[in-house]
């Protein structure tokens, strides 16, 4: 075999990534097949902060610096508590998930972490990967690059793709006295918008004295820069009513919200995984889950010798976000009332499942009846027609 012919290359090590190479890592079929990871970062800033639910147990508790099973929801003068046992909300650094995917991965023989920027993927057998310090080949690839037709698509409240944004800016503070409650987190809170967007806040105590308060949207189009600092000054003011905090670390990102059919640039043994694979649940954001049960799917798929991405698409769960999508993408004003209706209306357990694309018909209806019916039959109908 030549030296630079691997059996597997895995494009980037983010949540997908890392994640794909640690379930590949722990299980024993895999310990004979040569793996190269190109990554072009070094991976050594927190970069992000990973929040998910889970039931139980979970392979990353022991890197958690927080978790939590009581939360809030807030919209005008309502309030929603929320228990989430069997649940709990998990933190997690990226930082801390890097180094410790490092250590491992660094420990297995026929594992290669490489520095490496790739340009260029020419699929056929094998598949040749083109990086700016030399040239790879590998029989199976999986590849967090985004596909370059959605790098050119354009975010608008008329377009004809659904697709909205969710940019966050968020603080780490620390106060000089307890001002938070450890053991509770918010969800999100809609008493401070912007204009009248589907934006609100999230409230993640690490202790009394030190949390990530974020400021978030869901839009079609992005506000200006200063509007997030804004947003999170007014809610330490008004909500919060903290005045004295540090601002010790800062967060920014975009995430994509959208049915753009990220699974058809997967092609043969080439296959697109993370945000580039359409593993970012369209209608919230959240993907560092989907990332651990999309990596074991595909293990599975390879033990068993079925196309790699067989079960890593559910066109039922992609139908409902892309008929949430276009409401927020048309009628973004509606999108607090409608989330309240959600928080109000049903179990936060009903909730996650439904997320995590799990319930049966009969729960999806319990969960689409929560909400009024106009704005999604518009939506709907103009889906038929796009
Ligand atoms: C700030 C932030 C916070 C987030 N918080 C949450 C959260 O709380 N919960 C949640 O579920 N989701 C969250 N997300 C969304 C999602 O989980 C993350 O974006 C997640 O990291 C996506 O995984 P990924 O592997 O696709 O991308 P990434 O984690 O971004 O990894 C992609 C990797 O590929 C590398 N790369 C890219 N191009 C190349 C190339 N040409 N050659 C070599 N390497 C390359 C990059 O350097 C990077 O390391 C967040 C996103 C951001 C940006």
């Amino acid at each position: 075999m030549p030296p630079n012919h691997y059996h597997i290359a895995i494009i980037g090590a983010g949540a997908a990534g890392l994640q794909l190479a640690l379930a590949m890592r722990s299980d024993p079929f895999f310990a004979e097949q040569r793996i190269l990871l190109l990554e072009k970062d070094g991976k050594d800033e927190n970069d992000r902060t990973w929040c998910f639910w889970e039931k139980g147990e979970g392979k990353c508790d022991s890197l958690l610096t927080q978790s939590w099973a009581q939360g809030d929801f807030f919209y005008k003068d309502q309030h929603h508590p929320l228990n989430l046992l069997p649940y709990r909300y998990k933190m997690l650094r990226g930082l801390d998930f890097y180094r410790f995917a490092k250590q491992e991965l660094a420990a297995a023989p026929n594992i290669t972490w490489l520095t490496e920027e790739v340009v260029k993927v020419a699929n056929g057998e094998p598949i040749r990967i083109v990086g700016r310090q030399g040239e790879y080949s590998a029989d199976w690839v999986f590849d967090s690059r985004l596909p370059e037709e959605f790098l050119a698509l354009q975010p608008s409240p008329s377009g004809a793709r659904r697709y909205v944004l969710q940019p966050f800016k968020g603080w780490v503070v620390r106060t000089p006295d307890d001002r938070f409650d450890p053991t509770r987190f918010t969800m999100m809170d809609y008493r401070l918008r912007w204009r009248d967007t589907t934006s609100f806040t999230y409230v993640l105590p690490m202790s009394a004295r030190e949390a990530l308060v974020e400021f978030t949207l869901f839009v079609p189009t992005l506000p200006l820069a200063e509007v997030y600092e804004e947003m999170l000054r007014q809610y330490f003011d008004k909500i919060l009513k903290i005045k004295d905090f540090e601002i010790v670390e800062t967060e920014f990102g975009i995430i994509p919200m959208t049915d753009f059919p990220f699974e058809k640039y997967s092609v043969g043994k080439h296959i697109r995984i993370g945000t580039a694979g359409g593993w970012v649940k369209p209608s919230s954001g959240y993907s560092f889950k989907n990332c651990e049960r999309n990596s074991q799917k595909i293990i599975e798929n390879l033990k068993a010798g079925r196309p790699a991405n067989t079960g890593l698409f559910s066109s039922k769960f992609r139908f409902y976000d892309s008929v949430f999508l276009g409401v927020l993408q048309a009628q973004n004003k509606l999108g607090p009332s409608l989330f309240n209706d959600m928080y109000a209306k049903n179990d936060i357990q009903k909730i996650f499942a439904f997320l995590d694309n799990e319930t049966t018909l009969t729960e999806d209806l319990g969960i689409i009846s929560s909400f009024p019916k106009g704005p999604f039959l518009q939506s709907f109908f103009n889906l038929l027609t796009r």
